[in-house]
């Protein structure tokens, strides 16, 4: 078929008029900030592994930073033609070991659980974040947080001790300003487990916000906080 000057035109027309909704639809409100406690992830796998540099020290590790919508939907996988260059980030890898640390078996150096951070929801922030960007704003919210010294100074220790819910979020809100989410896992004895702690942050990926949408507690009344 030929096709004439008119009918590309059109074609062209009908091009522009999708693109902003190709755009749109990788767009997003918030990003959920997402620190896992070492000794309950361990603890719900009944098996983990160190990362090759070593025992993580017993600090919260970044798991992720997931671009998300208000109504509690979230993209992801949203350029099939990115990779992870780990070229780009080669200055924050030490600090990426240290402050992002994987605990998946076999014990392997990070790259893995970072590449899939990236491709899975970093590749969905890239309007707002780079590669580079992404990375270094996980890790700076990570300092923001400061999330263990918050819990210590209000005398909730990593030492197999049980909190209350509302003791443990009232002293993230002291320090964060904001109410998180809290994730419980199961332990083998059943014991509920302080697992992961949700911060909600402006799609800049600089400040703390309040959450539009917490995920659910599933937490038990009673919520240990394992040793590491
Ligand atoms: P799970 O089913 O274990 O809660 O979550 C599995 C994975 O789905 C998470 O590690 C994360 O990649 C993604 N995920 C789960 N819940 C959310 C959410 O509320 N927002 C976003 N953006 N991703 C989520
Ligand atoms: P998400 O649950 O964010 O989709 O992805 C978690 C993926 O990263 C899983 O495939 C998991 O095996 C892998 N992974 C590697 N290291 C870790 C870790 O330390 N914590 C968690 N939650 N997942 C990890």
């Amino acid at each position: 078929m030929k096709l004439t000057s008119g009918s590309i035109v059109i074609i062209n027309l009908l091009a522009l008029q999708y693109l902003p909704v190709l755009c749109l639809s990788q767009d997003f409100d918030f990003f959920y900030f997402v620190l896992q406690w070492p000794g309950s992830y361990c603890d719900t796998k009944q098996r983990c592994c160190y990362p090759k540099t070593g025992k993580p020290s017993a600090d919260f590790g970044i798991h992720g930073l997931w671009p998300n919508y208000n109504d509690g939907g979230y993209p992801s996988n949203c350029d099939p033609n990115s990779r992870f260059d780990k070229s780009e980030i080669s200055s924050l890898i030490g600090s990426l070991e240290k402050e992002w640390p994987t605990l998946s078996c076999p014990s392997n150096d990070g790259v893995k659980f970072w590449t899939h951070e990236w491709l899975k929801h970093g590749t969905c922030s890239e309007s707002e974040l780079g590669q580079r960007e992404y990375f270094e704003a996980a890790l700076q919210l990570k300092q923001k947080a400061n999330l263990l010294q918050a819990l210590t100074s209000a005398g909730i220790k990593p030492n197999d001790e049980f909190y209350e819910l509302e003791e443990i979020e009232d002293a993230i809100r002291q320090a964060v300003g904001f109410t998180p989410g809290i994730e419980c896992n199961v332990d083998s004895s059943r014991n509920s487990q302080l697992y992961q702690v949700y911060f909600c942050v402006d799609n800049s990926g600089s400040d703390f916000i309040k959450c539009p949408l917490l995920p659910r507690a599933k937490c038990g009344s009673r919520i240990q906080f394992p040793k590491f």
